[in-house]
């Protein structure tokens, strides 16, 4: 609410301040906390100024993930009290106890370029987590040496290569009996118990009143399910990326299209796709959120082995032909299979390894995108407000 010129952090600190001592619960908080939200407030209008984002608006009270920041490392005082446990004092909260998931920098191996400068904990369905930032000095990764790669994310591997070294999870694969991934049978069962469960109670709800107890217990026994699900995926996507960050050197993958997704679930009219309600539904939505964190891990895994991820636009590689390079109507026989039609050629193979290899054909003969490292900023164009608003 201030003046224009004088909207800084120093002004809106100098304002908390003052708020700190007029207001008594304001000034129970502890500063750092206070000052933390609004630096994350200020940091957020300042992206909106710049273009890069929207205004910020309001947190939900039940759906925004609830998040506390601890701004600074000197009071965390953490020990390791066993191989898997350690011990951190959070402040108005005391000593807790948490898991020992990674190596930090504490006792002795703290120095000046590797310590703990603060804290984050996280509330998700399964529970609080803590997360440590640890500021270090990283070595300039030498170049890698590794082979190149071409990868897509396909229909029947998850992560087809080129060089035929799929990367797949067959041990949480969907299947007929088992429809969702991630989740074993009987927790497959049990979350449709409850979803069930959950929408018999909704029915007796009258509009307007509260969710009852029970309804809430049964909506946060699911949420847990699917946090639990969207773990071991995220875990395989870590293990699988970095793994291939750590062998090859340059990983080409095709530039993102959203439409290109919805087309390859219908099919066409000879050739129907299968399930396709589901794949252009909300499966559609959650392999698109998974492929493009998958790209977001490889981009930061090769960078810090010395590697480099490269796009190329993706128009026709799942229909061509990666032998002899020609699109022949209806070599692809079905979304597993693919049959060259190509008189001179006939090559066949699994159709999502012949795209990977035309995803890395297109890579060496130079169709390569720009990165967008460069370009991320998009300005918006000003929406002009209506006159009786001005
Ligand atoms: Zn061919």
């Amino acid at each position: 609410m201030l003046p224009k010129e004088r909207r800084s952090l120093a002004a809106a600190d100098a304002a908390i301040r003052r708020a700190r001592k007029e207001i008594d619960w304001l000034g129970v908080l502890p500063a750092q906390a206070a000052q933390a939200v609004l630096k994350t407030y200020v940091q957020a209008w300042k992206n909106c100024w710049e273009g890069r984002t929207d205004a910020p608006n309001f947190k939900a009270r039940f759906r925004t993930v609830m998040s506390v920041d601890v701004p600074q490392g000197r009071d965390l005082n953490i020990t390791r009290v066993h191989r898997n446990w350690g011990m951190v004092n959070i402040p108005k909260v005391g000593r807790v106890r948490f898991r020992w998931t990674k190596d930090l920098p504490i006792g002795k191996r703290a120095n000046a370029d590797n310590r703990i400068t603060g804290a984050r904990l996280v509330k998700d369905p399964l529970g609080w987590h803590i997360a440590f930032r640890v500021q270090t000095q990283e070595p300039k990764p030498v170049p890698h040496t590794g082979p190149e790669v071409g990868i897509d994310g396909g229909v029947t591997v998850p992560l087809a290569l080129s060089d035929g070294n799929h990367r797949t999870h067959d041990q949480w694969k969907s299947t007929k009996n088992k429809p969702n991934t991630w989740l074993t049978g009987d927790e497959q069962a049990k979350l449709l118990r409850l979803e069930r469960r959950a929408a018999q109670r909704k029915q007796h709800r009258r509009p307007g009143e509260r969710t009852s107890n029970r309804l809430r217990t049964t909506y946060d026994q699911i949420a847990g399910l699917r946090a639990r699900a969207k773990r071991r995926h995220l875990d395989w996507q870590h293990r699988t990326t970095t793994a291939i960050a750590q062998h090859y050197s340059v990983v080409v993958v095709e530039a993102l299209q959203v439409t290109n997704m919805v087309k390859s679930a219908k099919g066409t009219v000879d050739e129907p796709g299968k399930n396709v309600a589901q794949k252009s539904g909300l499966n559609r939505s959650i392999s698109q959120e998974a492929w493009g964190r998958t790209v977001g891990m490889l981009t930061y895994k090769l960078a810090s082995h010395g590697g480099t991820l490269h796009k190329v636009p993706a128009p026709g590689t799942s229909q061509r032909c990666s032998a002899c390079g020609f699109t022949t109507p209806g070599s692809r026989e079905n979304q597993a299979l693919f049959v060259c039609k190509n008189p001179g050629c006939g090559w066949s193979g699994n159709a999502d390894h012949n795209a990977a290899r035309n995803i890395l054909h297109l890579y060496r003969m130079g169709h390569v995108l720009i990165p967008a490292a460069g370009r991320a900023v998009v300005r918006r164009a000003k929406r002009v407000k209506p006159t009786a608003a001005r």
